[in-house]
């Protein structure tokens, strides 16, 4: 077959976690697979810029809280199991438990009143509670195994994708019968106006210090676990708080721009850098005193956040062919959900927020569970919903 007329099953868009995982759970379903990205290699998005911790959620019972424990125990069998034998799996993630700190007495109450909803094995310390499963990715690592067998294309940016007769045409070059789009907080490729994803930045830093670590904190930011270095010890420090309003494409707080970490930053970068990395080490002293601290890298990155939460998985409602077969929905009437239209072939994986190494490979399987064995998606991560509460808002406004 000559490479023009070469027609994949699938190609995923984005090398992050979220996509890394598709392509390894599409794999067992098929080889016929390409995953591409604009940036020059794999996690090189939010997915590189994450301090990859897994941690479990302290409070009342909840969808979300069901979905994220459903996913984390998931998710650590399957970095911890699933991609090694068991000799090596250190190499995946590191087991050494995260202790969940209170912000102050009225926090350590709430938490104590949290107790009987607690999902996993805790002990009860001074300063919050310590959950043993807590746990830290290493997320190199685990995207350049799970896409060890997919065919990989990089620096290629996707900009256009148009539907063929029976498959999709990426750029006006790749062939593929199936696409999932997995881009993170730029969600330039979805057209539909419900996908309400907006992008909240953040930053990792790695420091040297004194001071030890036996397990992960967390509390305004995460710290790791330390490893020996040299005479000292080497931890990671990460938080995401910026929702820019301000226009930043002269930054490298652009999403548009590729491998931003290998870019040299410009002033207006720095600053913000420079004023993050004060709070971020203002925020780690405040829940260990860190001696000696000497930053060594920084890795900015922007979280896909949804507006409830909630990820958004599967295939994208068609707004504008729903609307023109129902026109009542302008007037605020339910749909029920066989008779929204669908946008057939085209798969998303977004919105995983800050917590896209606890749900991705979840996700990602049941994503492909739906897609070959027809086992229907959780109302609460579909488009659905979101097209419904977008809908409503249209009631009475000229379109
Ligand atoms: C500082 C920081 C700390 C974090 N800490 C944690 C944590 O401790 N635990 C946790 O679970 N999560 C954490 N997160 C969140 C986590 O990073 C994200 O949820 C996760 O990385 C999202 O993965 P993704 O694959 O959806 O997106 P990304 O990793 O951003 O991947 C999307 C990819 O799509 C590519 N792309 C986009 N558009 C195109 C296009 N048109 N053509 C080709 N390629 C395209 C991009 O180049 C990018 O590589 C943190 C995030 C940050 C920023």
């Amino acid at each position: 077959m000559s490479n023009s007329s070469k027609i994949y099953d699938f190609v995923v868009v984005g090398a992050g976690i979220a996509g890394s995982c598709t392509a390894y759970f599409l794999s067992k379903k098929t080889k016929n697979i390409l995953i591409v990205d604009k940036n020059s290699t794999f996690t090189n998005g939010a997915s590189g810029a994450a301090g990859a911790f897994l941690n479990p959620i302290l409070g009342k019972p909840n969808d979300f809280k069901d979905l994220v424990t459903k996913a984390l125990e998931f998710s650590v069998d399957f970095y911890s199991l699933n991609l090694s034998n068991l000799t090596n799996f250190s190499e995946f993630i590191s087991t050494s438990g995260t202790l969940r700190v209170a912000t102050d007495d009225e926090d350590f109450e709430k938490f104590c009143s949290y107790e009987e909803f607690i999902d996993f094995d805790y002990e009860k310390r001074d300063e919050g509670y310590f959950f043993p499963i807590g746990s830290m990715v290493n997320a190199t690592k685990v995207c350049e195994t799970l896409l060890e067998n997919i065919n990989q294309k990089y620096d290629y940016e996707v900009k256009t994708l148009q539907k063929k007769d029976d498959f999709w045409l990426i750029n006006d070059e790749i062939k593929t019968k199936n696409i999932v789009l997995t881009t993170g907080a730029n969600i330039k490729l979805i057209e539909e106006e419900y996908v309400n994803i907006r992008p909240v930045w953040g930053q990792k830093i790695n420091v040297l210090t004194s001071t030890k670590t036996d397990f992960n904190y967390h509390k305004e930011c995460s710290i790791s676990v330390s490893t020996a270095y040299n005479d000292k010890y080497k931890l990671s420090i990460g938080a995401t708080h910026n929702r820019f309003k301000d226009d930043m494409s002269d930054t490298l707080y652009n999403l548009d721009l590729k491998d931003i970490n290998d870019t040299q930053p410009n002033q207006k970068t720095m600053d913000i850098v420079n004023s993050d990395t004060k709070k971020l080490i203002d925020l780690a002293n405040d829940i260990i005193k860190l001696d000696d601290i000497e930053i060594i890298d920084f890795k900015i990155g922007a979280r896909a956040a949804s507006f409830d939460y909630f990820p958004i998985v599967g295939k994208l409602v068609d707004s504008k062919k729903t609307i023109e077969n129902h026109p009542h929905i302008l007037n605020g009437s339910h749909i029920k959900k066989d008779k929204l239209s669908m946008i057939d072939n085209l798969y998303i994986i977004n919105g995983v927020g800050g917590r896209g190494y606890v749900l991705s490979p979840y996700l990602a399987k049941v994503l492909v569970e739906s897609i070959f064995d027809g086992v229907e998606l959780n109302e609460n991560i579909s488009s659905h919903r979101l097209f419904r509460r977008w809908a409503k808002r249209l009631k009475g406004k000229n379109r």
